[in-house]
């Protein structure tokens, strides 16, 4: 699980981390510009699934070489998630869960994004990314394996 060092200065931005439980701004690369809403949604799923769930990207800055330029990493509207043991019934756990999640708590956001939700189980490119779109646009599944 990666761990960064963030100044003071980035830290006393983190506002958007409150009531946030099982995430700490020391697994964001760039914690203080995480979308408050996508935190919420993360945090709930990893309380019902139970087991750790590690950030493996989050938010990407302008100058950034990889990925789509319209991402909505660029946002910070998406965190790419990987969970330890993700076997094929631990998958379907986890993928039940985020939606399940999204449809619980999607009246306690600020916004009513639609959610982009891609699982990559490629050989060598393992992770789950969830992404918030526009308000009211229409959910996407994006499936790699
Ligand atoms: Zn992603």
């Amino acid at each position: 699980m990666a761990k960064y060092k963030h100044s003071q200065e980035i830290l006393d931005k983190c506002t958007n981390f409150k009531d946030i439980k099982w995430f700490k701004p020391e697994e964001f690369k760039y914690p203080h510009l995480m979308d408050r809403d996508l935190l919420l949604i993360l945090d709930s799923v990893r309380e019902h699934y139970g087991n750790p769930i590690y950030i493996t990207d989050d938010y990407r800055p302008a100058n950034i070489n990889y990925g789509s330029k319209t991402s909505l990493h660029k946002y910070g509207r998406a965190v790419d998630i990987r969970s330890k043991h993700l076997s094929a019934t631990n998958l379907y756990k986890l993928i039940e869960n985020i939606m399940y999640i999204i449809n619980l708590i999607m009246y306690r956001l600020h916004s009513k994004p639609g959610i982009e939700l891609e699982i990559d189980n490629s050989k060598d490119n393992k992770h789950i990314h969830i992404g918030l779109l526009a308000d009211n646009k229409p959910s996407k599944l994006i499936i790699k394996c």
